[in-house]
């Protein structure tokens, strides 16, 4: 048995370009055949509404459990590489459309604070993409801060936020 909180990564995909569903599926692929990544749960495929601009297409996203050695950074870098290989273009403008993103939602219960990451993920406490696919898959998890994961879905709303597929 593992402790879900201190040695699992929690990784956020989304996409919402380039048929979305599948450039998700194909990332969690990816990160599966990574020699140094072992994925250990991935959560539904959901629909979610776009933050910010919103002449956009909806999101598909995902949060996926991983176990790795790599360091923050190091798993950093392997998820831009990700992202650029799936021909992510970084815009000026944040929150536009994209093809994959994956941030990094917590690691191993470590509060991470550098010019490159800062982990817990910034907004992962008010994005319903995340805390809803993070409760299929771990479920009762509490963050590095005390919070519990069941008390931030209390009060945070669905926003339209659908099961689209398994993963
Ligand atoms: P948001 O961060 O609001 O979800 P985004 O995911 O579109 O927006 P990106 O363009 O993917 O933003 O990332 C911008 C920068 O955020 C990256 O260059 C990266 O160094 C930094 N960053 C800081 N913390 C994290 C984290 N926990 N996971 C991924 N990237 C992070
Ligand atoms: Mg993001
Ligand atoms: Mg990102």
């Amino acid at each position: 048995m593992t402790n879900q909180a201190t040695e699992r990564v929690y990784l956020g995909l989304g996409a919402n370009l380039n048929a979305p569903l599948e450039q998700i599926r194909k990332a969690t692929n990816a990160l599966s055949e990574h020699a140094e990544i072992n994925l250990v749960a991935s959560s539904s495929l959901y629909g979610s509404k776009p933050m910010g601009p919103q002449d956009q297409p909806d999101y598909v996203n995902s949060v996926v459990a991983i176990e790795t050695n790599l360091s923050p950074l190091a798993l950093l870098d392997i998820t831009q590489k990700i992202e650029f290989d799936f021909g992510r273009v970084r815009k000026e403008n944040r929150w536009g459309p994209r093809t994959l993103d994956i941030d990094i939602i917590l690691y191993k219960g470590e509060e991470i604070e550098n010019e490159r990451l800062t982990v817990p993920h910034y907004g992962m406490k008010t994005r319903e993409f995340v805390l809803y696919p993070l409760d299929e898959i771990a479920p009762n998890l509490c963050l590095p801060c005390g919070t519990e994961l069941n008390a931030l879905l209390k009060t945070i709303d669905k926003n339209g936020l659908t099961i689209l597929a398994s993963s």
